[in-house]
């Protein structure tokens, strides 16, 4: 398609079909696509040494999936599908790194990825309609696409804690969790954060430590996971299944290979309703929320008998009622903040030598050298652990200083919020495509369906545009206007925008409140893309 990779003199900027930025399941498989099925010239950068995305950074201990594993991956080679063993339901962190290297070894990905290599800059060239990417390292390369698959939680968020730096024990953030581990036996721990993160966390680490205090600010709903190891025959069915299971995914409102029930929650008696939520709890997992009544997420007077009901699983898990109670959420409908699903977190409140503080009421005024200081205590640690998340859905992209046409700056045209065409291009920003990028379900979607979707309608677009010969595609303004208006409106039908949660940036100081991803679902979604396509790729430009 264009100059050869090495075919490059002196000082001459190397020219590429494609860059992608990131090297999880988004840059792996997008590598894939366009390299192998499509035949371009293509160029990964990653920041890590390694592949896996999200699986290479969190090591954090207990750090597992959510979604059950053998639909938690790619679909689209049925070979991959029918080798890959899965262990069990929810394979920790190790297993799905594993998985990712074994998907980068089989499709020989490696050789087209340049890892611990950051992209620092990329500016787009009007005149010759082509990127102009610069790393970290000070490598310089042209390309006709620049892909985003930075991933939507990939930014850290280390809170600007007064006297952050001046502990004498050991800090990590989850996400940045040393390969060799922590060794925490003995020790007194601290962790902050009580999100899917925390809640994975605590139970590892207070098997461990000599003590663990969790400072809580919100309290969280979690779900228990109810993990189990699979047997030949669970592999077996899972292999013979897998099209199916696969199909169901694509179909499923969030991208699990089941629906909702379709009776709505006060359709049914009270006793009816508390079987069919004693059923989804001892099933456990994400069932519970998307495979449990259709309007769970739409009618407060539903979400509020629901909410009820986990509260009442706290109360019965933790021993001493003040704490369970302080473990009880009042301020967010249940499913507002993205879910956490547990093995084992409330019990945890059980154990001697775990206490629970309630930083809302007594927030953190200090990090010291001997630990941490709310308003009403002093506590000393020997490790403090950061499980305090990411600067979601934008964050990673916009480390990057990305210059569109006319050399506008993506920060200032998000400056507001974020703003696209249905989560896979900006206006003003040509020949850029953003893989789960926001205004698109992405995060609300069980990811890798998500993922696979958007790759397929990328690489299918730049098809097209080869066939016509046409170097260039945007997004109008007036199709990306009417597209925020879209994904605002659908918002208000649901409970989202209810909660400060990392789903509209409320968890960043500063960051606009904005819901950013697409909450109508992933049927509705791909009907709206399809129909875009369908209709010659209405609310996009090309030119030749
Ligand atoms: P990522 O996996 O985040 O990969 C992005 C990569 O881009 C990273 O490796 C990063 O280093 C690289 N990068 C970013 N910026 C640059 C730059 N400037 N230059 C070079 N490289 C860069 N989703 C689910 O659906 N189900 C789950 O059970 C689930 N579990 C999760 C558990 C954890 C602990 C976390 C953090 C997330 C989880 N997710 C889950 C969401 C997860 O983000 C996605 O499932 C998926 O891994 C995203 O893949 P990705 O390739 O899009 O992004
Ligand atoms: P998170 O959900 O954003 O939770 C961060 C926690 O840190 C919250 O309890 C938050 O409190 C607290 N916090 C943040 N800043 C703070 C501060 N300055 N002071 C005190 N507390 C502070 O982050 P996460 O737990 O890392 O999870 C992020 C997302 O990653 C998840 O929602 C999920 O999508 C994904 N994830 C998935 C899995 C899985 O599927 N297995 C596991 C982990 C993560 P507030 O609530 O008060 O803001």
């Amino acid at each position: 398609m264009s100059a050869q990779k090495g075919n490059r003199g002196e000082g001459e900027t190397r020219q590429l079909d494609a860059v992608i930025i990131g090297a999880g399941f988004s840059g792996l498989y997008a590598l894939y696509k366009l390299r192998d099925v499509m035949g371009m010239d293509v160029q990964v950068y990653e920041t890590a040494d390694g592949v896996g995305g999200a699986w290479y950074w969190n090591r954090y201990p207990g750090s597992r999936c959510d979604s059950e594993s053998y639909y938690y991956c790619f679909s689209f080679s049925e070979e991959l599908a029918q080798e890959w063993e899965w262990s069990g339901k929810y394979p920790e962190q190790p297993e799905i790194e594993r998985y990712l290297n074994h998907v980068a070894d089989r499709f020989d990905l490696r050789r087209d990825i340049q890892f611990s290599t950051r992209v620092a800059s990329a500016r787009f060239d009007d005149a010759a309609n082509c990127w102009e990417v610069c790393t970290e390292q000070g490598e310089r390369v042209r390309a006709r696409y620049l892909i985003s698959a930075v991933g939507c939680l990939s930014a850290a968020n280390l809170p600007d804690i007064p006297g952050r730096d001046s502990f004498q024990g050991e800090a990590y953030h989850t996400a940045a969790w040393p390969r060799e581990g922590v060794d925490v036996k003995g020790k007194r721990v601290g962790i902050i954060g009580t999100g899917s993160t925390g809640i994975q966390a605590t139970p590892r680490i207070a098997a461990e430590a000599a003590h663990l205090t969790v400072f809580q600010r919100t309290p969280n709903f979690t779900v228990p996971a109810r993990h189990t190891l699979f047997a030949p025959e669970d592999q077996a069915e899972i292999k013979k299944n897998y099209s199916a299971i696969f199909e169901r995914t694509r179909r499923s409102p969030a991208g699990f290979p089941y629906f909702p029930i379709e009776r709505k929650t006060l359709d049914v008696s009270a006793e009816e309703r508390q079987q069919i939520l004693e059923e989804l709890w001892e099933e456990g997992g994400f069932k519970f929320l998307w495979g449990g009544f259709s309007d769970m997420m739409t009618d407060p007077a539903a979400n509020a008998l629901v909410s009820e009901f986990i509260r009442n699983k706290i109360r019965a898990s933790v021993n001493d009622p003040e704490t369970a109670e302080l473990l009880c959420p009042t301020d967010h409908p249940y499913g507002s903040k993205r879910p956490p699903i547990d093995s084992d977190y409330y019990v945890s409140f059980n154990r001697d030598n775990v206490s629970l503080v309630d930083i809302r009421s007594a927030p953190i005024e200090a990090i010291t050298p001997m630990g941490l200081r709310t308003q009403d205590a002093e506590y000393e640690l020997d490790v403090l652990v950061f499980a305090t998340g990411f600067d979601a859905m934008t964050g990673a992209l916009l480390k990057i200083d990305i210059q569109g046409a006319g050399g506008r700056k993506l920060a200032d045209a998000w400056a507001e919020g974020p703003r696209s065409y249905l989560g896979l291009q900006v206006a003003g920003f040509p020949n850029l495509f953003t893989i789960t990028g926001p205004g698109s379900p992405s995060v609300l979607v069980n990811m890798p369906v998500s993922i696979e979707h958007h790759v397929d309608w990328i690489s299918d677009c730049i098809e097209r545009m080869r066939e016509r010969g046409e170097t260039r595609i945007e997004a109008t303004e007036a199709a990306q206007d009417a597209w925020v208006e879209h994904v605002a409106e659908v918002s208000k039908m649901t409970l989202i925008g209810q909660a400060d949660s990392w789903y509209v940036g409320a968890n960043i100081p500063g960051k606009p409140r904005v819901v950013m991803p697409y909450t109508g679902g992933q049927p509705l979604y791909r009907e709206r893309v399809e129909a875009v396509v369908n209709a010659d790729y209405e609310g996009f430009e090309f030119r030749a």
